[in-house]
């Protein structure tokens, strides 16, 4: 190993946002370099590894700022608190015109107007820190160290509250964290949900056993300093595992659920369903998504990887039909669930591959106007996007939380009779190097 330091240049970001130089002629990416900086970086060299961090910016960036996060440089959720918003947003619009830019012209990408505390889901595991003290927090990246955080900038500010609070009765209760390396111990982790629109907040403590002591002086504890709480459920892990939920719960209180409404429609939220994380941009992204496709009330429309339904619930109001494929059968549950819950009948769901059930479609006479998609990060795959081809929607809305593989996909139906209407950028995870983008194909002729 050699460590060395040089002053550097930083000549621009890579997609992660970070920094990138030049070093004995390679490219390196230097984590918090914006730029056109200048900085006194070390750059540290291993045998089959080159990696960078900054010692000293001697030329700051006009648009370099303070993180407001004091675990910012440790804690490796946001990456891009050291940089303005207005800068985050331009790197995020480069990074999109970079890789699409040239399909089409890239509108604006949609910001927040307050972009902080904007996460409607809050995770902290719980742990014993170097000197016995009761703490929350998040594992430090690549290791099984807890970094205490009491306060996340960019996370619903009322769960902090509640955390807070249960780390004092555990005091009072004497209750011990859980500890990764004996099993011993009882509270591992606490999740939290708000429904920001309906204000109803789920509490789940997720236990290492069934035998939860005190369980109602805990549970009524907890109400009487926090009224707000609707729900608390208490889900059971006794396994050694780093996966945060167990297979069993148990509600303590309320319904076990909590509801939220997106663009009119609502939505049942238990510990488990997958919800979209940011719900002021989702309701931004999903309302871009349904104006694009223009629909009159008459088409039918395909919602492929559809999660619990969000897309397919709010569209279904301007089609005829909307069908639903989703890989997750419990999600599919929640979507089929979540019609009933808004008296909408002109839904289908079904549980298969979305490619798979895609081939299917293409052989049977349906026609399908629009076709929605939203694939997980890895993006859509060769069987999926061969079955649209064949099944030629007049178009396709395709929304992706990773503008490469969406690249990759878009240049497969590109060259297979679509183009490129509207490219839209949203910001869903401010200080965060993540960008969501949703754009509109259109088939060529007919
Ligand atoms: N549109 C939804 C969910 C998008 S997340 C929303 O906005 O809430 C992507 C979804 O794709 C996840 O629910 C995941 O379970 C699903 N998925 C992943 N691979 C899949 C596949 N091969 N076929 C169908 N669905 C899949």
């Amino acid at each position: 190993m050699t460590n060395e330091k040089v002053k550097v240049k930083c000549l621009g970001m890579n997609e992660e946002g970070k920094g990138i130089i030049k070093f004995k002629g390679k490219e390196i990416y230097v984590p918090y370099l914006m730029e056109q900086e200048n900085a006194l970086v070390e750059v540290i060299q291993k045998r089959n590894f080159i990696n960078a961090k900054v010692i000293n910016i001697e030329e700051p960036s006009k648009n370099r700022v303070k993180p407001k996060c004091p675990y910012f440089y440790k804690c490796g959720g946001c990456h891009l608190q050291h940089m303005s918003y207005k800068a985050q947003l331009e790197f995020k619009q480069n990074s999109v015109s970079k890789l699409l830019g040239r399909y089409h012209k890239v509108n604006d990408i949609l910001g927040m107007k307050e972009p902080y505390f904007y996460r409607n889901k809050i995770h902290s595991t719980v742990a014993y820190d170097g000197k016995g003290k009761i703490i929350s927090g998040i594992y430090e990246e690549n290791t099984h160290n807890v970094i205490n955080i009491d306060k996340c900038i960019i996370q619903d500010s009322q769960g902090d509250k509640i955390i807070a609070s249960i780390l004092e009765l555990m005091k009072d209760f004497k209750m011990k964290p859980y500890e990764e390396d004996t099993g011993r111990g009882f509270l591992r982790h606490i999740l939290i949900k708000r429904g920001f629109s309906t204000n109803e907040i789920m509490v789940v403590l997720i236990v290492s056993s069934q035998v939860f002591p005190s369980k109602n002086n805990f549970k009524n504890a907890l109400l009487q300093k926090h009224p707000e709480i609707t729900t608390i459920v208490m889900n059971i892990n006794n396994r050694k595992t780093s996966v945060v939920l167990g297979n069993t719960e148990k509600v303590l209180y309320g319904k076990g659920y909590i509801e939220d409404t997106l663009c009119g429609c609502t939505f049942q939220i238990s510990p488990k369903s997958f919800y979209q994380i940011n719900p002021i941009q989702t309701e931004v992204l999903y309302n871009k998504a349904i104006d694009m496709a223009k629909l009159t009330g008459k088409e039918v429309v395909l919602d492929a990887y559809c999660g619990i339904g969000t897309i397919s619930l709010i569209a279904s109001k301007k089609a005829k039909n909307v069908i639903g494929v989703e890989l997750n059968k419990d999600a599919v549950k929640d979507a089929i669930k979540n019609s009933k819950r808004n008296n909408i009948t002109n839904t289908y769901f079904y549980n298969d591959d979305a490619g798979d059930y895609m081939v299917g479609l293409s052989k049977t006479k349906e026609k399908i106007h629009t076709v929605f998609m939203d694939p997980p990060r890895s993006g859509s795959d060769e069987k999926f996007l061969s079955s649209l081809i064949r099944l030629a929607p007049k178009q396709v809305i395709y929304i992706s939380c990773n503008p490469i593989t969406q690249e990759r996909d878009l240049r497969y139906l590109t060259r297979h009779g679509y183009v490129l209407k509207e490219i839209q950028p949203v910001d869903m995870f401010p200080q965060t190097w993540h960008v969501e983008t949703v754009v509109r194909l259109k088939r060529k002729h007919h």
